[in-house]
């Protein structure tokens, strides 16, 4: 009989191919079948003894014991047929999203093992096609084949369980070589070392090491209770076209026809392109028939700005700058906003317009997080509504506070944006910028009259303690002059100077005791600022 064992985590495990379970065959390797057999023989994925004790059905497997009273259990479905990635597209991807809708209610997390090649575009498009996910996906897969003695896969794969077993991260996200990333932020860059993925401008989610440090500012807050939305109707006319010194003008004009919807130009350094009049009158001809074009940089590092006079925003109406993403990113968001429904395909001109203005958000988000003011007045100069939300229900005015951009601020103050915004998780720009320590922020903003709401008052005072406990002089200030009181007590009902006492950091105290003794441990209020 099956005993009553531990509670369980339950993860579906989609097996799509890839160089983690290929052999070799005449010399090449090609996708092998039977992972789950292979894991099912592997101590450290398969738990036997369990397994009978529990009796789990044949194609379930189960994680030795990794915490205290919890065990994972995980079904591997492998895909028909399996592919090397070079040869996967947005089909496939979508069937693989289709795949996690259908079993969405069985399992508690995902994992899909695919190859490397491709991954980076996979884990983009799902990142879209996946909306309002409440639970855990992760990509991952490997540079060696598990069958070999010295390989990556197991590491990857049982790290990629581990992480979707234990932790509610819900994103899509990729796993590789103890780190796990955002899906839509990474980028291979590497075909042979196990470090083969880099996330150029947004740190690891959560890493693993001897201990899981997880990220948690970081980490997408799922939505309320919505419901999984799977957007199969992605636009498969997108392409993307690498810009070289000298390209021929005709050569662009062939490439941007019809059927293309819409084109990932990859320029120089931070955005830049060839000035030679003939290719911009092909590549204004070509925005204005109406197709998208979205300018992304050829470098890891930095972003798409206006600096040059070379820069393509110089090109004329219709390029839309891809500020800091990836090509891999960039292209799944225009298939994602150009396949959406609703944007109605017989006039052209129309609906690149409403494209353009589907991308501003995201696009003010982030010229404010990188206080580009000048792409921020453009924007605004162009008519777009500046205090629009982004995806996560950000307003630029939070990405300012967030990087810090006192410049920024000013801009969008001036422009009459709300100055106390709520995202999608409630967080106000005056929280962020508590959060990272921006202290010219925080001045601007309370000045024009941003208030902590009450919940993040009562919510401040654990967080205290724990600068306090650390000696964070900078961010307990930062809390004070966002109007904190210093004096709250946190979750044991200590206050944060008590707590600074307890540890003996002395500047803290001194701080502390200063405030209670002269200004008072509640900063002023806005109007004395
Ligand atoms: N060519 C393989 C693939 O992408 C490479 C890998 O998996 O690492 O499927």
């Amino acid at each position: 009989m099956a005993r009553a064992l531990e509670p369980q985590r339950r993860l579906l495990a989609v097996y799509t191919g890839g160089t983690i379970g290929m052999r070799s065959e005449q010399g090449v390797l090609v996708p092998g079948s039977g992972l789950a057999a292979v894991l099912r023989s592997l101590p450290m994925f398969h738990d036997e003894e369990y397994a009978r004790a529990c009796g789990l059905p044949e194609d379930t497997l189960v994680l030795p014991p990794a915490i205290p009273d919890q065990r994972v259990i995980y079904t591997v479905l492998e895909c028909q047929p399996l592919f090397d990635s070079s040869d996967m597209t947005i089909t496939e991807w979508v069937q693989i999203a289709q795949t996690i809708e259908r079993h969405y209610g069985q399992y508690d997390g995902f994992v899909v093992i695919h190859g490397t090649d491709t991954m980076a575009f996979a884990a983009s498009v799902l990142s879209f096609v996946l909306e309002n996910l409440q639970k855990t996906v992760i990509l991952t897969g490997a540079q060696v084949p598990i069958h070999a003695l010295w390989n990556d896969s197991r590491e990857n794969l049982l790290g990629a369980l581990l992480m979707a077993g234990q932790y509610v991260i819900p994103e899509v996200c990729l796993f590789f070589q103890n780190q796990l990333f955002r899906g839509n932020r990474v980028t291979k860059v590497d075909s042979r070392r196990f470090a083969a993925f880099c996330s150029p401008h947004l740190p690891p989610l959560a890493v693993m090491g001897t201990d899981v440090t997880i990220n948690w500012e970081l980490v997408r807050k799922a939505r309320g209770k919505a419901q999984l939305v799977v957007h199969s109707s992605m636009e498969r006319d997108v392409g993307l076209l690498r810009l070289y010194p000298g390209i021929p003008a005709a050569l662009v004009r062939a490439f941007l026809q019809p059927p293309l919807k819409g084109v990932v130009m990859e320029t120089f350094g931070s955005g830049n392109g060839p000035t030679k009049p003939d290719l911009l009158r092909e590549l204004r001809a070509a925005a204005e028939r109406g197709l998208i074009i979205l300018n992304c940089s050829h470098c890891l590092q930095g972003a798409v700005t206006s600096d040059y006079a070379a820069g393509m925003a110089m090109a004329g109406a219709g390029i839309v700058s891809g500020f800091d993403m990836t090509s891999e990113a960039a292209l799944a968001k225009l298939s994602y906003v150009l396949g959406h429904p609703g944007l109605t395909p017989d006039d052209r001109k129309e609906e690149a317009d409403a494209i353009r203005e589907a991308l501003v958000p995201s696009l003010a988000c982030a010229a404010a997080h990188a206080g580009d003011l000048e792409v921020l007045q453009a924007l605004g100069d162009l008519g777009s509504d500046l205090s629009l939300e982004s995806f996560n229900g950000q307003t630029p005015l939070h990405a300012a506070a967030r990087g810090g951009q006192p410049g920024a601020v000013t801009m969008l103050l001036r422009r009459g944006v709300d100055v106390d915004p709520r995202d999608e998780d409630g967080l106000s720009p005056l929280l962020l910028a508590v959060k990272g320590r921006h202290r010219g922020v925080i001045e601007l903003l309370r000045a024009a009259g941003a208030c902590l709401s009450l919940q993040e008052l009562e919510d401040a005072g654990t967080e205290l303690c724990r600068l306090a406990a650390r000696a964070d002089l900078e961010g307990l200030q930062s809390w004070w002059q966002a109007g904190a009181d210093l004096s709250s007590p946190g979750y044991d009902g200590r206050s944060a100077l008590l707590v600074a006492e307890a540890a003996g950091n002395l500047e803290v105290v001194t701080f502390l005791q200063n405030l209670k003794g002269g200004a008072g441990v509640q900063a002023p209020g806005p109007a004395t600022l």
